[in-house]
């Protein structure tokens, strides 16, 4: 649509001109002629030889001036003036030159053509002047005959004529070429057309009365109004032919049958706008009768650059289509999401809520049921939404398996709306169990950005998605902070790995009855330049989300096989070395590859290498999980399965998955003094040893615990009371410590 402001600016540009333009085709208006001249008697043979002539339909004026002065005070109050007659000494012998350049410079009348008279054919300009000037001819007073006269003011109107033609058009072809960029810009066809009105409006300096039609169909004269102004507003999506009879309904159907533009002999301008893969327009424009504001060709300009305008901004509306069009589950996009939010942010849309919705474990069944079976779900549970959501609510995909809806608190209610696929969904006939987790946000009463919105929905989708599967939750200004934090420390982290603050420290693992030394388990330290230890809790879950794990893993697995190597070069090694790997790093395809190369460059056997996963790789899909591990324990590696009994992992899925040993989480080793927390460590104990597994016990503080988890059959633990974790040169001196004489490599080492 155009700014006020351009057309404000356009109106001024032209104002002078157009004034002029404007009174040409009005009735009554006037050639005006200054005449400049000291001697009275010039005066009146000039009026007696032109008065009363009428040039091209329009009659002569004139205004007279006695001096320079008086000549200036009235040019300075001239915008129209078609010819000026001047005398060229009336005063002084400059006075002449000066009053042409007062025209074309102070009062700017650069249209206005000069004809200079003199009484002697002695005072003639020089060429350099009249061309400087732009002065139209030079005559002597004597040559001046009434009839000479008369044919040089025609001379001279008809050039002022044609001048202030040309400069209307260059500021209409303007004015066409500048409003092209914002018609593109309008968003629809109805703003298109309306912004059709408003252009021509002002081009023809008319006010904005006029409708749009847009044909509909084939049908030749089957148009319909979509837009218009003015007395004409009420006849907007009115087909053409339910138009009042009269005069405007004559001047379109002729419009669009000849498929040109007409101007009506009663007034009315009816346009026809047309591009051959466009549906065409016409448009019917109130201008008086007579009103000739534009030349035909400009005319025909302005229908050619519209049309080509309908025929871009329908290319763009395609472009437009398909960048905020998600064509697979045949719902809005991200991008309109975000701009809807933006839209209704802005207008302090409270009572409104912005809720994302994502499907569980869908990346899990896509990768185990195919692509095609995850498509076919993403459009059932588009359906299921769209189904349970009321007209005028926006749904969206917004990403993968991430729907947005956005509408009012009446309408969406999140929790209900997880309740669309509580029947399970039929895809290529077989019953699919789904369920969804939500995270919303409510709109806030000051404005925000859409995209800031969507980020906090997204923070309480995360949350929802780790804490309340299934469920809906509303997004709280702490998870905000707490996410806010979360980046802080990846940025930190990222930094701190290539500044190399990471390290690993070893932790001895005894075998509870003989103490003997059975393995070490890795573990990474962050020390930050200032000292500070950042605890493996509050980073290993940053590292996971961002995706660092896998570098840093790799780094960890590499750097702790180095470590075994040296100390079986030194002789000091015990049977394994034990690396958490996260279950992130497990999905990744290249992780069986880089586990056997670490194991390469440090020219150890599968043996020597020991990998604790927790309980959260329930989420892989089974068969995954049971290659990969099958692969890793086939090259000797073993597997452990860390924190035993504070994930969620059910007995049977343990029974499956290929493992040599459980760990008990330290959490129930502390508890060991009450009841429930050594019924649960003795429970773990025996479920190891009905699968054949061994057991061992994290975070043995004291003796007393020792000797009760060995009563309870648990034949390995580690702990403060036995070692801390150490770094590798302090690891080498225990080891050497608390053996019991020099062991030959691989010997197994004990603590007295
Ligand atoms: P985890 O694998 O269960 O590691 C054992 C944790 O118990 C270590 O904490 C260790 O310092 C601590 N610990 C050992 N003995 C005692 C004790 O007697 N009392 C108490 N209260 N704690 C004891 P840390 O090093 O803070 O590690 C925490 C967790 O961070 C680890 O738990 C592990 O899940 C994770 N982690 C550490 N290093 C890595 C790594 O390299 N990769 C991955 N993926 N995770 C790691
Ligand atoms: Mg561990
Ligand atoms: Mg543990």
């Amino acid at each position: 649509m155009w700014s006020e402001t351009a057309l404000r600016r356009a109106d001024t540009r032209w104002g002078a001109l157009d004034a002029a333009r404007r009174d040409t085709h009005s009735t009554g208006m006037h050639w005006r002629i200054l005449v400049v001249d000291n001697d009275p008697d010039v005066h009146a043979a000039t009026l007696a030889a032109l008065e009363g002539h009428t040039l091209f339909e329009r009659p002569l004026v004139f205004m007279h001036a006695f001096s320079g002065d008086e000549a200036r005070a009235l040019l300075l109050k001239e915008q129209d003036l078609a010819m000026v007659i001047l005398d060229v000494v009336s005063e002084q012998a400059r006075a002449g030159l000066d009053l042409v350049d007062f025209i074309r410079h102070s009062a700017g009348l650069k249209n206005t053509r000069i004809v200079l008279r003199t009484g002697q054919p002695g005072q003639v300009p020089d060429l350099e002047m009249l061309l400087r000037y732009d002065i139209n001819d030079y005559r002597t007073k004597a040559e001046l005959t009434p009839g000479r006269l008369l044919a040089m003011v025609v001379t001279a109107v008809r050039s002022y004529k044609q001048l202030c033609a040309m400069d209307a058009s260059r500021v209409s072809l303007e004015l066409i070429v500048r409003s092209s960029a914002s018609l593109l810009e309008t968003k629809d066809a109805y703003e298109f057309a309306s912004a059709v009105l408003t252009q021509l409006a002002a081009l023809l300096h008319v006010e904005r009365e006029g409708l749009v039609c847009v044909q509909r169909g084939d049908s030749r004269r089957d148009y319909y109004v979509l837009a218009a102004s003015g007395r004409f507003s009420e006849l907007v999506g009115l087909p053409l032919d339910l138009l009042p009879q009269g005069p405007e309904l004559d001047l379109l159907f002729t419009s669009i049958d000849k498929r040109y533009n007409v101007y009506g002999e009663a007034g009315g301008l009816a346009l026809h706008i047309g591009h051959k893969d466009e549906q065409d327009f016409v448009v019917f424009m109130d201008v008086p009768r007579n009103h000739r504001g534009l030349e035909p060709q400009l005319l025909d300009v302005l229908c050619a650059n519209l049309g080509t305008l309908l025929h871009n901004r329908g290319l763009l509306g395609r472009l437009h289509e398909s960048a905020y069009h998600d064509p697979l589950v045949n719902l809005p996009n991200r991008a309109h999401f975000v701009e809807e939010v933006n839209d209704c942010a802005r207008h302090g849309s409270t009572d409104y809520v912005l809720a994302l919705i994502d499907i569980d474990d869908f990346s899990a069944t896509n990768d185990v049921m195919g692509h095609r079976f995850g498509d076919r779900l993403l459009e059932k549970v588009a359906r299921c939404l769209q189904a349970a959501l009321p007209t005028g609510v926006l749904l969206a995909r917004l990403g993968a398996d991430t729907f947005g809806v956005l509408g009012s608190v009446r309408q969406v209610k999140p929790r209900k709306l997880l309740e669309c696929v509580h029947q399970p969904l039929h895809i290529d006939g077989v019953p699919h169990k789904v369920s969804l987790t939500c995270g919303y946000v409510l709109l806030p009463d000051e404005p925000q950005a859409g995209a800031d919105l969507v980020k906090d929905a997204t923070i309480a989708l995360k949350r929802a998605k780790r804490d309340h599967r299934g469920q809906d939750l509303q997004y709280a200004d702490q998870m905000g902070k707490d996410a806010r934090a979360r980046a802080v420390l990846r940025s930190e982290l990222r930094e701190a790995i290539e500044t190399q603050q990471l390290f690993l420290v070893y932790q001895p693992q005894l075998n509870l009855g003989t103490r003997t030394v059975v393995g070490l388990e890795a573990l990474l330290r962050w020390r930050t330049s200032d000292g500070q230890f950042v605890p493996p809790d509050q980073f290993i879950p940053v590292a996971e989300h961002s995706g660092l794990i896998v570098g840093l893993g790799q780094w960890v697995l590499a750097t702790a096989c180095a470590t075994m190597r040296a100390l079986l070069d030194a002789g000091a090694a015990p049977q394994r070395m034990a690396v958490n790997v996260s279950t992130v790093q497990l999905q990744d395809p290249g992780f069986f590859d880089m586990v056997c190369a670490a194991l390469q460059a440090s020219s150890l056997q599968g043996r020597h290498l020991e990998l604790e996963i927790t309980e959260s790789v329930a989420v892989l899909p089974t068969q995954f999980l049971e290659r990969t591990l099958s692969a890793l324990r086939a090259q000797g590696i073993s597997i452990a399965i860390d924190d035993f009994g504070t994930g969620y992992s059910s007995l049977s899925y343990l029974e499956r998955l290929p493992l040599d040993r459980i760990k008990i989480d330290r959490s129930f080793v502390r508890q060991l003094g009450e009841p429930r927390g050594a019924r649960i460590a003795e429970m773990v104990a025996q479920l190891g040893r009905k699968l054949g597994l061994n057991v061992l016990a994290e975070g043995i503080e004291d003796g007393a615990v020792w000797q009760t988890l060995l009563g309870m059959g648990c034949q390995e633990g580690q702990g403060y009371h036995i070692a801390m974790p150490m770094e590798r040169e302090a690891l080498v001196e225990w080891i050497r410590r608390h053996a019991p004489s020099e062991p030959a490599p691989d010997k197994l080492l004990s603590v007295q």
